[in-house]
């Protein structure tokens, strides 16, 4: 899914401390790197809120 990045989601994000990448999910697995699900995971690995203009959020994540 992919959402807008905006002012307001980096205030978000930053003032309810939102996660959402692969290294806080309960499916990621950190000596591999990869989604224990087998799904592709390069757009949710890293993020700069600042630099960005888009966001990849993976519908599967769950939060450990
Ligand atoms: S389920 Fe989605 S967010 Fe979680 S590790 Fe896999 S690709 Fe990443």
């Amino acid at each position: 899914m992919i959402h807008r990045v905006d002012d307001r989601l980096r205030d978000e994000v930053r003032r309810f401390r939102l996660v959402f990448l692969c290294t806080d999910c309960s499916q990621f697995d950190p000596d591999g790197q990869r989604c224990s699900l087998g799904y592709p995971n390069h757009d949710h690995l890293r993020c700069d809120l600042d630099q960005q203009d888009e966001l990849v959020f993976c519908k599967s994540f769950e939060l450990t």
